[in-house]
């Protein structure tokens, strides 16, 4: 499905097929010299087919277009190697490339899941389902490092980078100050809550989400251009909803902790998750795993704010009340 949000300006929607997420919104802006494709798929069949039929309806010529990632997740970034030609330039956040230098970081996920009490025996299936794992790019694209500030220019549009470390530590939103639009990638979606996630106890990423959120919400909007699902106008309401959001599911975790000692894998299967299962043993594997790392983010972050403590004592990181 193809809409044209603005002049040469147009959202293809790529299926994402047994996600919760169900589309991704990728999109092309037509220059003269140059196009501009802002994220991509997964790097699947289905997605790629959406993509292609995209590229001849709205007759992009791929060898005079170039790339923009919101951030490294496998749905925004998967299909780009295969999309890019010689003469395309991938423009992409500096911090989450290093990602892709670390290939994947995978086994240091993986350990950090096991020490958080994710069963061990259960470790190799949530890899193996995990879309990230599973429709990321084949080999490490060449990207053109981005920072906060930057600017990029294609047809009548100047956009401009805004780093909003939190979903990822590296995602970038786009801004066009004169037509008043947001891309928000994955920071902020309306028809359902962005995922936060951790996976080392270095980074805070809900503390640094939610800065992300105060960080635009001064931003002069008219229309605001998310990764999946619809677009949007009101977005200091959104961001209101948002942090109103992680503050009852940070009161959650707390309820769900208790007075018992807990790891972070017990406390995810107490809470409440907007998924269609009778129970969390019946949960697919992969949604175990980010309830997971959503779980340690919501941690993480109250002990920042001194509310629960973490115990370090033995194998299995536990957490207490504070
Ligand atoms: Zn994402």
């Amino acid at each position: 499905m193809i809409d044209e949000v603005m002049k040469d300006f147009y959202r293809i929607a790529v299926p994402l097929p047994n996600s919760p997420l169900k589309e991704l919104n990728s999109y092309f802006i037509k220059g003269e010299d140059r196009n501009l494709i802002i994220d991509t798929g997964f790097n699947r069949a289905v997605c790629f087919e959406a993509m292609q039929e995209g590229i001849e309806k709205l007759e992009i010529d791929l060898m005079k277009t170039d790339f923009f990632i919101t951030h490294m997740h496998a749905d925004h970034s998967g299909l780009v190697t295969r999309l890019a030609t010689e003469s395309s330039t991938i423009h992409f956040s500096r911090i989450d490339s290093q990602v892709f230098k670390r290939d994947g970081g995978w086994n240091t996920m993986l350990e950090f899941a096991g020490i958080n009490g994710f069963p061990e025996n259960e470790l190799m299936r949530a890899l193996n389902n995990h879309p990230g794992f599973k429709y990321s790019p084949q080999t490490v694209p060449d990207f053109s490092l981005i920072d906060d500030g930057d600017i990029i220019t294609v047809g009548d549009y100047r956009l401009q980078c805004i780093a909003t470390p939190g979903h990822t530590p590296g995602h970038i939103c786009l801004y066009e100050a004169d037509k008043k639009a947001f891309l928000s990638g994955d920071h902020i979606l309306y028809d359902i809550t962005p995922h936060i996630e951790s996976w080392a106890y270095q980074i805070n990423s809900l503390q640094d989400y939610i800065d992300s959120l105060e960080k635009v919400y001064t931003l002069d909007v008219d229309i605001v251009l998310p990764g999946h699902r619809n677009f949007f106008t009101d977005l200091k309401g959104r961001i209101d909803e948002l942090k109103e959001h992680h503050e009852s599911r940070a009161n959650e975790t707390l309820e769900v902790l208790g007075h018992d000692r807990k790891n972070a894998y017990e406390i995810a299967a107490g809470m409440t998750w907007d998924i269609d299962c009778e129970s969390w043993d019946v949960f697919p594997i992969a949604q175990k795993w980010f309830a997971t790392g959503e779980a340690i983010a919501h941690l993480r972050y109250l002990e920042s704010e001194g509310r629960v403590k973490r115990n370090t004592d033995s194998e299995i990181v536990t957490f207490t009340a504070a």
